[in-house]
């Protein structure tokens, strides 16, 4: 049986020392750390996503400025938005909740948002960087709370094998990233992998981020191994991870639930890049 890794109270930890710091921040520069969200389209998982990061700005001390668009909004009405958003002293950190409608070009407008301001992470300088190993002001927020999630276990990073099933740019090639940078021995898996069993069975260290409920199964599980579940699968019957929780709780020696697991530390994660992105500044 596994102990629990509880993403909610590790979030509710890191966001109490985000609001001291936003408060030292707010005393020593006369306003608020100041976070600029922006939402085209009408997704209703996106809608939930945005309420959820403007009131957990709210708790920690934190201005939001949300600028809503519907599916219509042209490219050229973002990027001059985003454009007025870099030069405005108060804003921070510059978060565009994904996906856009279909017709806007996402790498484009992730890319118009100046790097030190850049909340999600994703901008290619801050990835780059992530690549090449330098300091970055933004790490993507989900690998980056994925980390401190395991970290929480106690279990040293260092020297395991890391399994990451997943390569998208938010998650899979980002926390591959970050565990190597850990000294973390990295197996990056994808749709294409063959013998993935074999492969996932041998991780110390699993994290899962593919987007398929409960594809992760107890017989790819090593004894004992640390799981991460990134998926948030909904359906009819609920939300559900890419892990089989009941299963594979019998064999890991830590798993995290879905939901208050990664997904509350995603956007702790979030609050501490704005913070940290105001201190650079
Ligand atoms: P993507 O769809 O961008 O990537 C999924 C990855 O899974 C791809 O690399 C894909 O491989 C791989 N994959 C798909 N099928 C298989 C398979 N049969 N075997 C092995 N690998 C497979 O998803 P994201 O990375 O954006 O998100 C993954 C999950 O995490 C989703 O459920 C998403 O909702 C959730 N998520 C949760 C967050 C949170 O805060 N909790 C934040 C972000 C995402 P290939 O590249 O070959 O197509």
């Amino acid at each position: 049986m596994s102990e629990l890794i509880d993403g909610k109270k590790l979030a509710a930890k890191v966001r109490s020392e985000i609001k001291v710091r936003a408060e030292e921040f707010e005393k020593k520069s006369g306003r608020k750390v100041g976070l600029a969200v922006i939402k085209a389209g009408d997704d209703p998982a996106s809608a939930i996503y945005v309420r959820n990061k403007i009131k957990a700005c709210e708790e920690c001390g934190i201005a939001s400025f949300a600028y809503y668009f519907d599916g219509n909004v042209t490219q050229a009405n973002v990027m001059e938005l985003i454009d007025a958003l870099n030069a405005d002293k108060n804003v921070d950190g510059i978060l565009v909740q994904l996906p856009l409608p279909k017709h806007i070009d996402e790498r484009a407008v992730l890319s118009a948002i100046l790097p030190d301001k850049d909340a999600d992470g994703f901008h290619a300088v801050n990835a780059g960087k992530l690549f090449l190993g330098e300091p970055v002001s933004s790490v993507a927020c989900t690998p980056r709370g994925i980390i401190e999630l395991i970290e929480s276990t106690g279990v040293a990073i260092k020297g395991k094998h890391t399994v990451v099933v997943g390569r998208s740019n938010i998650v899979g090639k980002p926390t591959a990233m970050l565990l190597l940078g850990k000294d973390a021995t990295v197996t990056v898996c994808h749709s294409k992998t063959e013998n993935l069993r074999e492969i996932t069975r041998t991780a110390d260290i699993l994290v899962a981020a593919v987007g398929k409920k409960k594809f992760i199964t107890a017989d790819m599980v090593k004894r004992d191994a640390i799981v991460i579940d990134v998926g948030m699968n909904r359906d009819e019957e609920g939300l559900f991870g890419d892990v089989d929780f009941d299963a594979v709780k019998d064999v890991a020696g830590y798993i995290t639930p879905v939901p208050g697991g990664v997904g509350p530390m995603t956007i702790a994660m979030l609050l501490k890049n704005t913070v940290d992105g105001a201190k650079i500044r």
